[in-house]
This record gives C-alpha cells, sequence and structure tokens, in this order.
C-alpha cells in the first residue's frame, strides 16, 4: 500500500532518525509536556536526527482557544525549534479520509451502531456489534480478532506484550460525532512525516498496541518506541493543563528545562552555569546519556511555580 498519498512518506529517502512532539492544544504545556517536548529533543539530537513539530488539533471541544500559540511561544521561550515547518492535523482530513476508506475497502474497518450503554455489560469493550438501533452516523472501528497480541520493545520501558483483542477490542477509528480518533490520526502522519523514533509520555504506551495493528493493517512501518516517565504532582497524581506554569522569559525558561533535565535522570552539574537556554541545551547536547533516562520518576516536580 505504499505510495499512496495517504501513506508515503514526505521525502522518498527515509531518514535514520526523525522524531517528533504531537501536543494537543487543550492548554498550556505544563512540566510533563515540557519533559516530553526536551526528552524527545534530547534523543532526537543525540542520534544527529531531526525534531518536528506537530499540533494535533482535531478534537475541536477539547481545545482551549489561542493554546497551540502559546504552545509553540513557549517551546520558542525554551529554545525547541522544529527542523520542519509545524503541521496541524486540522489541515489534514483528506489523509484520513484516504486511510479510512482504504481499511474498510480491505473489510477491516466496519461501521459500529453500539452506544456507549450497550457495551457497558462487556466492560466497554466491542468485540461485536450488539447495537438495537441505528444511528444517523455510526462510529467505525477497526476490527481485532481474537489472538490480536502486540509485542515490541521499548527502549525506556523494556519489552511489551499486550492482548488488544481481550484488552482493548475492536477500536474506534472515527467516532459517533465524526471526528477522527487519535489513534488514527497519529499513525497515518506519523507514517507521512517520516517519523522513525516516537518519543512521548508513559501514559500512552497503553496506546502503542493500537497503534502498531493499525501500522500493520494500513501497510505501514512500525517506529521505535520509547516512552519518557511521566512527571507527576506533589501529591502523586497526573499534572493537568491546571498546573501548567509555562516559562516566561530566559530565567524561568532556564529553571524549567532544568528540572525536565533532572527528571530525565541527568546531572544537574552539567547545566549549572548556563546563563541561556541555547547555552543550556547545547551543554545537554553534549552531556545526555539516553541510558540514565528512568522508566519512573522517583520522586514530583514543582509545579506552578
Ligand atoms: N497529542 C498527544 C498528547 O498531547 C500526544 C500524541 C503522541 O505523542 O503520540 O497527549
Amino acid at each position: 500500500m505504499a505510495g499512496s498519498p495517504a501513506t508515503s512518506p514526505a521525502s522518498a529517502k527515509p531518514p535514520g532518525y526523525r522524531g517528533r512532539f504531537a501536543p494537543s492544544p487543550t492548554g498550556d504545556l505544563h512540566a510533563g509536556s515540557i519533559l516530553a517536548a526536551f526528552g524527545s529533543w534530547l534523543l532526537a539530537r543525540h542520534a544527529g536526527g531531526e525534531w518536528w513539530v506537530r499540533i494535533e488539533d482535531l478534537d475541536p471541544p477539547r481545545e482551549v482557544a489561542g493554546a497551540a500559540e502559546r504552545q509553540l511561544a513557549t517551546l520558542a521561550t525554551l529554545g525547541l525549534h522544529a527542523d520542519a515547518p509545524v503541521v496541524r492535523q486540522s489541515s489534514r482530513h483528506a489523509l484520513y479520509d484516504t486511510a479510512l476508506a482504504r481499511l474498510r475497502d480491505a473489510g477491516l474497518a466496519f461501521a459500529c451502531h453500539c452506544s456507549r450503554s450497550e457495551l457497558a455489560a462487556s466492560g466497554g469493550i466491542h468485540r461485536r456489534c450488539v447495537a438495537r438501533g441505528t444511528r444517523r452516523q455510526p462510529a467505525i472501528r477497526l476490527r481485532v480478532p481474537e489472538g490480536s497480541v502486540v509485542e515490541f520493545d521499548d527502549s525506556i520501558q523494556g519489552p511489551q506484550r499486550q492482548d488488544v483483542a481481550r484488552e482493548v477490542g475492536d477500536f474506534v477509528l472515527r467516532r459517533a460525532d465524526g471526528l477522527w480518533a487519535y489513534q488514527l490520526a497519529v499513525v497515518v502522519d506519523d507514517a507521512r512525516q517520516g517519523i522513525t523514533d516516537v518519543v512521548r509520555g508513559v501514559d500512552l504506551l497503553d496506546s502503542t498496541g493500537r497503534q502498531i495493528l493499525l501500522q500493520r493493517a494500513l501497510g505501514l512501518p512500525t517506529p521505535r518506541y520509547a516512552h519518557l516517565p511521566l512527571v507527576t504532582g506533589q501529591d502523586g497524581r497526573k499534572l493537568s493543563k491546571s498546573d501548567a506554569a509555562p516559562p516566561v522569559g530566559t530565567q524561568s525558561a532556564l529553571v524549567s528545562l532544568r528540572e525536565a533535565w533532572t527528571a530525565l535522570g541527568q546531572p544537574p552539574e552539567a547545566l549549572a552555569a548556563a546563563p541561556s537556554p541555547s547555552a543550556l541545551l547545547a551543554s545537554a547536547t553534549s552531556h545526555f546519556d539516553p541510558a540514565r533516562i528512568p522508566a519512573r520518576l522517583s520522586g514530583s516536580v514543582p509545579t506552578n511555580r
């Protein structure tokens, strides 16, 4: 299926390493998203590769006006500059349409009229349609046959195995409200953009099995995966957008980068003297050791400075 407009990479020659940071514009970047941005940037630079930025703006009800621009401004303040023009998913509906049509034509995806309450009996997991009625616009799901077990090696979290049929079931590609599911868009875009290395927070580890199944269904390559440890607040809970205190100006950019650096298991003294984000990033690039990144964080990082 290679060579089609939906799936062929942007350039003919595959890059050795191309990473990306792909925030959803649902609020400002917080310590966790800054860790993902800096971590993915460091791994790309360490490999001598490229680092791209993609805005994942496919869920307007969850989006916050101006958030994408503020996220990009934060990256600029941190000195993290993308190696290619920033791409927005909202301008790429045709690519997702083509991929979905291909899956449906191949009999791998199907229209589903089941409601949440009808699926409650099976714990929300879809294994076969149980809808009693029809919807004006059904969801579209990927069929996940029994025995669909995915194994992959995460370079930070180690060997992974997920029985997607049992644990997830047939999953949504396009929602009943017409919005694209993250799983489809991310797989289409990572392939289309020639991403070789997906580096992101460990909260998305659970989605990776679904994404690998989709890559196989679409005949796309599977990138390498590295899931970074999750930053939690002082009380151990997952950070939310309300914990965001994006850096404004050089001093707070330095603080944010140093915190993320330490959370990535790197020696704080390597960056202690850097007077500016660009000096800090240069020093970080030469001292970074991926082997030091922990699978889990031992402590929390301060938020809302
Ligand atoms: N857009 C997702 C988020 O902000 C990240 C997707 C990804 O890195 O695969 O959580």
